[in-house]
């Protein structure tokens, strides 16, 4: 593969639960990707840079070399590669809030479990050794980790191990195949991350423009805009009700001595609650707008 100097590199991964989730969040920065679904790279049309689709797995890996400068990642993936690797060439920029999930400690339902002591001498299959290793040792459990890199649930039928370590978000599939969750042993969600190896000047520049781009599209998620009236007497009251939102612009209303325009933006999500306090606070004329881009 040809490295562009003056192109940053995005992994993101190919087929699975992160895909879209990554392709609408560079879309959401103004990305426009070229290629369709089969390519193995696309060039972004109006941004110098190029994606790469990738096996989660090698994410981290391929940031870590500094092959890519960023890559979009499960929390989960990162931790195991950090507990692998030797230095942490990589470091989370963003957190996505999303692909929220946990490694969870299951066995099938007739096992008993009075803690993690449960474990001692045990077999436990998981495609995530190494995180399942520091737990135990944090725990002082001697068990035996199996490693498998998929159809984990299956472990205890086949008489592989009696215990899984697996990535849980709902509990179906735990309950699809008679197993129940009894410890809890990472929280995941998706993350953004970066090489901390040093990269040239242009690709430098390019990455705290793409950053910044990012981050203003987490911070436009919730956000929105709110403007109502009030008299300066439920000042007060209404700006302690408005969701997140820091220094709100007050204008006097034009013939109405005492009453003000208020104009927030709001960092939170406001509900039909949220309007119904302001309301109840002195507040009229109540607007909230979707806010399509912010820029800090
Ligand atoms: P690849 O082919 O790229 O190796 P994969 O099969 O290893 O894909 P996916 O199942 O697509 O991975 O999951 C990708 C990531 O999504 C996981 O590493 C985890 O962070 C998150 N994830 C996994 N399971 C769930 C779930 N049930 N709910 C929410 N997020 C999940
Ligand atoms: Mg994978």
């Amino acid at each position: 593969m040809l490295i562009d100097e003056d192109r940053l590199h995005i992994a993101i991964q190919k087929n699975g639960r992160l895909s879209d989730i990554s392709r609408d969040l560079l879309k959401g920065a103004g990305l426009r990707l070229q290629n369709g679904r089969n390519a193995l790279t696309a060039r972004v049309e109006n941004f110098a840079a190029d994606i790469m689709f990738v096996r989660d797995d090698d994410i981290p890996t391929f940031v870590a070399d500094g092959v890519c400068e960023f890559g979009i990642v499960g929390g989960n993936v990162l931790e195991e590669f950090r507990l692998s690797s030797r230095g942490p060439a990589v470091e989370i920029v963003a957190e996505l809030g999303t692909a929220r999930c946990s490694l969870k400690l299951a066995a099938p339902d007739a096992t008993s479990w009075d803690g993690p002591q449960s474990l001692a001498g045990q077999r436990i299959a998981t495609s995530y050794p190494r995180i399942v290793e520091r737990w135990l040792a944090e725990r002082r459990v001697d068990a035996s980790v199996v490693k498998m890199n998929g159809a984990v649930e299956l472990a205890p039928r086949l008489k592989i191990a009696p215990f899984i370590c697996d990535l849980v978000s709902t509990g179906a599939t735990l309950e699809a195949n008679g197993l129940r969750a009894v410890a809890d042993v990472f929280d995941s969600e998706a993350v953004l991350i970066r090489t901390t190896r040093s990269v040239a000047a242009v690709r430098q520049e390019l990455g705290e423009a793409l950053l910044s781009r990012i981050q203003g599209v987490l911070e436009t998620k919730d956000a929105k805009y709110i403007l109502l009236n009030a008299s300066s007497e439920s000042l007060p009251a209404i700006t302690r009700i408005l969701p997140g939102a820091e220094a709100p612009t007050i204008i006097p209303l034009h013939g109405r001595p005492g009453h003000f325009a208020v104009h927030a933006v709001a960092r939170e999500s406001v509900f039909w609650e949220t309007l119904e306090q302001l309301k109840g606070a002195g507040a009229s004329a109540i607007l909230v707008l979707p806010i399509e881009k912010m820029m800090l």
